[in-house]
């Protein structure tokens, strides 16, 4: 840790030094992008096939940035790959470059957001926080079951419990809702986020029904998805962002819903791939394939089960295995938060841990609408606070 931290104190060390920050390009290579920047690919060659895959998920629009001093030369470049870890190429002493895989610094801060609604929810979140991630999360969260258009009165409060990253004293990095509130008419509507990432109301009932089928028959989990994981051994920090599914060389791979293939072609990392699009905006992606099906090719529209290649060993693979993998935009998802639930509804010990989410949310709900009733006719930005979740104290916005 010590190296990292003098290595983000450089920007004041170095006199006549600049920062510049720059979006990651759409479809850029990470072997182009050295190239460009006159850096060695050896940077890239240096690395072991689970970093160099982890290059070809560096989102596009990532936010960059280089270091470059008074002579013009690259001291040091951040490339995030996800909202926790990103690469680091720095200039030694030995003046020569370097390559490492770094967590992310970040902050947490569990908030509680409690407004009136004045206009539309997504614009009074917007107004209120600056937050357009924290708006468009609310309303996915209750699609579906509320129309936002219609049907409430000007006044009616709205909660959210959220966990916001901050980097640099700026939100960073989508929050996470914990739970969420609206009145409409005077009727309460809440929802709730369950320890596997999806939403539920207050009965345990889905909100977004999820209904992609694993990409593989009798599947198999070898390796699960994971954003960032400190590997004891290795001493390193690893992601892996995507499910592994053992099959032998040459099972079929099904498409895992109805979609529109998107790219059928071949990646130095992934080999043999194919992602297809969905009418719900996701994106999945099917890696190391001995190959096509014959007949699918970019723009194919393809139905759920349907087969769209084989099982193989293609790209940068230790052995036949699909890697599956699923996107919002760019970022890379947990593919197993939006798979179809074999069963609908809780029971046992999930049951048991539900409640205890909703009852915690409910008790929040409950102390933050007493605190300062909202029910006026017009919106005033005095009453637009945060709360700290362990005191409920209003903190200065
Ligand atoms: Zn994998």
């Amino acid at each position: 840790m010590g190296r990292i931290f003098l290595l983000l104190l450089l920007p004041i060390l170095l006199f006549g030094a600049s920062v510049k920050s720059f979006k990651w390009n759409n479809g850029e290579s990470f072997l182009t992008f050295l190239e460009r920047s006159k850096l060695p690919s050896s940077l890239y060659y240096n690395l072991d096939k689970d970093d160099q895959k982890l290059t070809e998920d560096i989102p596009y629009n990532a936010n960059c940035q280089m270091l470059v001093d008074d002579k013009n030369l690259i001291q040091q470049i951040l490339i995030p790959v996800n909202d926790e870890l990103q690469l680091q190429i720095y200039y030694t002493p030995k003046k020569r470059y370097e390559l490492q895989v770094i967590p992310i610094v970040s902050q947490e801060n569990t908030e509680i957001l409690y407004i009136p609604i004045q206009s539309l929810p997504y614009n009074d979140i917007v107004k209120a926080t600056g937050s357009k991630n924290l708006a468009s999360e609310f309303v996915k969260m209750f699609k579906g079951k509320v129309d936002f258009r219609r049907g409430f009165k000007v006044g009616e409060p709205i909660v959210l419990v959220y966990t916001q990253k901050y980097r640099l004293g700026k939100p960073f990095s989508m929050p996470e809702v914990h739970g969420a509130m609206v009145e409409i008419n005077g009727k309460r509507v809440t929802v709730y986020r369950h320890t596997d990432g999806r939403f539920y109301d207050e009965k345990g009932a889905q909100y977004e029904k999820f209904l992609f089928k694993f990409p593989i028959n009798n599947p198999r989990i070898t390796s699960g998805f994971t954003k960032s994981r400190y590997h004891p051994i290795l001493h390193r920090y690893r992601a892996h962002l995507g499910v592994d599914f053992g099959a032998r060389p040459g099972t079929p791979i099904l498409a895992t819903g109805d979609g529109r293939v998107c790219f059928a072609g071949s990646s130095r990392g992934y080999g043999n791939t194919i992602k297809i699009r969905h009418s719900n905006g996701l994106t999945s992606l099917y890696a190391h394939q001995k190959s096509f099906r014959s007949g699918i090719h970019n723009g194919s529209s393809v139905k759920q089960g349907e087969v769209i290649g084989y099982v193989g060993s293609s790209g940068l693979s230790s052995g036949p295995h699909l890697h599956f993998g699923m996107y919002e935009g760019s970022t890379a998802i947990n593919p197993m938060s939006v798979m179809k639930k074999k069963t609908e509804g809780f029971s046992g010990k999930e049951r048991k841990v539900f409640m205890a989410i909703r009852d915690k949310m409910d008790r929040i709900f409950k102390n933050v609408l007493q605190t300062k009733p909202v029910k006026k006719p017009y919106f005033d930005y005095k009453r637009t606070y945060y709360v700290d979740i362990n005191t409920f104290k209003p903190k200065p916005f």
